[in-house]
Order: C-alpha cells, then structure tokens, then sequence
C-alpha cells in the first residue's frame, strides 16, 4: 500500500508512532491484563496515565503553577458557554474579535450570557485579514476579550498575541494548539477541541487561570462550573478516559520530536513550502493575507474551479485526502497539524505541480 496523507481539519492524522503504541496496549496495558478503556478512572493505573498526561502538557507548555488544566467533555463548543458563565464574574458584558467562522459563533453562544461587543471585526475583508490591535474598540468593563488565533476554515492565524492589559484574554487554540511554544501566563482561558493538534476527538482541553475559577452564573449547570472540575482533578463524573491517554502519547511524541521549539520550525517550514508553491504559481491561489496566513490550515483556490472535482478526484488517486475546502468558503483546504509529516506535505506540493502541468 502507498502512502496515505489525511489533510483533515478535523478529526485529524494522529502521529503514526502514537497509533502504533496505542495498538501495542490496547488489549493489556502494562501487563495489567486491562485495556485503558476498561479501567476505573478512579484506579491507580489509571490515575498514573491521567496525572502524567498533565504533567507533560504543563513541561510542553510550561505552564505556570497558578493555571489549572482541565481535560474535559463537550468540545470547543461548550466552552462557548463555558467561558461567559465562568468569567462574567458579576460584569454584563465581554469583548470579542470577529476573524471568521468559528468567532462567530463562539460569538452567537455568547450572546446568550452576555452584552458582547464586537470589537473588530476582519468582515470586510472577507475574513482573509487580521484587524490590526490599533483599531480595536475594547469596552472597559468587558469581563474579559475573546478570540480566536487560528481560524481553521478560512485559514487566518495569528502571529502575535493581542495586548489587552489587565482585562483577561481568553483563547479558542483548537486548531493551533501546541503547534509552537506559548506565553500561557498572558492568558485567563485558553481551550482546545482536541480531534486537531491534540488527540482524538472527545476530549476538550482548558487551560485556567486560578483566579478566574469560582464565581458563576447563578444557574451554571455543575459541569459547566470550572471549579468543579479542578476541585476533583477533572474527574467530577467519568472523564474521557481513553482520549485522555491517547493525548498523553501525544504529548511524549511532541517532546521526542523535541518539544514545542522543534514543532515550530516544522510547522514554519511545512507551512512555508506550501504557501511558496501556491504564489509561485498562476494556476493556485491563496486567499488570505500574506500578513496571516495559517501554518495549520492553508485554503486554496484554483484558477479554475471547474477543475475542482478533478483536481479532489485524482488527488485522491494519490493518497492525498480530504483536501476539499470548507462548504462554506469552496476551493481547497490542506490542514497540516503537527502529525503531518513533511513528506505529506512535499508530496501535495509535487501532485499540484503535476496537476497544473496537465491542466493549466
Ligand atoms: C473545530 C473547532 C471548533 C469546534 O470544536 P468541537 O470540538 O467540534 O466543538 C471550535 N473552534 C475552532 C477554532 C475549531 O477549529
């Protein structure tokens, strides 16, 4: 069989070495005769996976004592809600940057909770910039600003963290998660669906800064309460035992490849190739600013878009899949996370040349 390369935004490859691994254990892990699917989440060997899963996250990351982490359910869709009903803390409204697809609707949840004040908002460019810092509108008693650093279907990234002085930053970084190291002290939230960079799907990732835990809405549902969950180690009912110790692979495959500095240049270099291939050419083009373009998920179009189908078709032919573009925006999309290996990308790189050669 050839090589098969999954350009999935979601869910995605997961490193081959931690499928292999996950394989190896999956009927008796650590001759305890036990699948970690069959163990009490309350067990000792359980316990060792769920401790040491955290433990390297927080070495990746370096995350400061006074942050808990969470592994929880529910994806980065819950913690729409989640973050207004913990971080509101007796304040009506909150600050949002409006980047794309999934801005919005962080944004739509929220305004459920709260008064949300788009404080900028990149419509006018179709979504294909970042609004600059200078000209957001930030109200001064926001309970807190939210945005997005990686929009994963229209392909903006952030490349520098926002200021917003003493006001907490809170961060959906499902698609841009530990892609590269983090300054975790300049955030009150940050969260992650995990089925991108993270692990498979099912478990959701939160990052919280001690002092914005406690104070709720007066009907919080328990499970939406991050207290609760950090009060019994993100074990207040079953956690999602399985995906949490498929992370936990995940997390010692990051530091074999060495750690998070390393996973930043791979993703610079994967990322760039690709970006360089498409401008070189006439017959491909990206739609997003130069300025902001996403290491993990590259939208792009071509010349022709009558050429769409057999462009998807005959890449599929090749092993590459999963390359069509969001339903939303059309065109191609390849979401390159850290489990794609350089030679996946360097392979899409070489059909699209030949693609062009035949078709162009
Ligand atoms: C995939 C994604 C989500 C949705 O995640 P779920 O885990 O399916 O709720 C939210 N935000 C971003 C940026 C995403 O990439």
């Amino acid at each position: 069989m050839s090589e098969i390369y999954n350009f999935s935004a979601g869910p995605a490859m997961l490193p081959v070495p931690v499928m292999e691994q996950a394989r190896e254990e999956l009927l008796d892990w650590h001759s305890t005769g036990m699948s970690v699917m069959e163990m009490s989440h309350r067990s000792k060997e359980y316990l060792s996976v769920a401790t040491q899963a955290e433990a390297d996250l927080r070495g990746l990351l370096e995350i400061p004592d006074n942050y808990h982490v969470l592994f929880l359910q529910g994806g980065a869709t819950s913690q729409f809600a989640m973050v207004p009903h913990n971080l509101l803390r007796g304040k009506t409204g909150a600050d949002y940057i409006n980047t794309g697809a999934w801005s919005k609707k962080a944004i739509k949840e929220a305004r459920r909770y709260c008064d949300v004040n788009v404080a900028a908002d990149s419509d006018d460019t179709n979504y294909s910039t970042i609004p600059d810092r200078a000209e957001w509108h930030l109200d001064d008693n926001a309970a807190y600003v939210h945005y997005t650093p990686n929009e994963t279907i229209g392909g903006v990234e952030f490349h520098s963290i926002p200021d917003t002085g003493d006001v907490p930053l809170v961060a959906d970084m499902s698609s841009t998660l530990l892609s590269r190291p983090l300054d975790v002290a300049r955030y009150g939230v940050i969260y992650a669906g995990a089925q991108k960079n993270i692990g498979p799907a099912g478990l959701t990732v939160v990052i919280v800064r001690d002092d914005l835990v406690g104070e709720t809405l007066d009907f919080t549902p328990t499970m939406f309460d991050y207290k609760a969950h950090a009060d019994n180690g993100s074990m207040l009912n079953t956690p999602p035992t399985f995906a949490w110790y498929l992370a936990g692979l995940v997390f010692k495959w990051i530091a074999d490849q060495g750690g998070l500095v390393a996973m930043a240049e791979i993703n610079r270099r994967k990322s760039r190739r690709l970006y360089d291939a498409i401008d070189a050419s006439a017959f491909y083009a990206s739609p997003v600013d130069a300025a902001c373009r996403s290491w993990m998920n590259v939208p792009f179009i071509l010349a022709n878009d009558g050429l769409d189908g057999d462009f998807l078709a005959q890449a599929k032919s090749a092993g590459l899949l999963n390359l069509k573009g969001h339903r939303s925006v059309g065109g191609m999309r390849a979401s390159i996370y850290n489990a794609m290996p350089e030679k996946g990308v360097d392979a899409l790189i070489s059909f699209m040349a030949e693609f062009e050669r035949t078709h162009g």
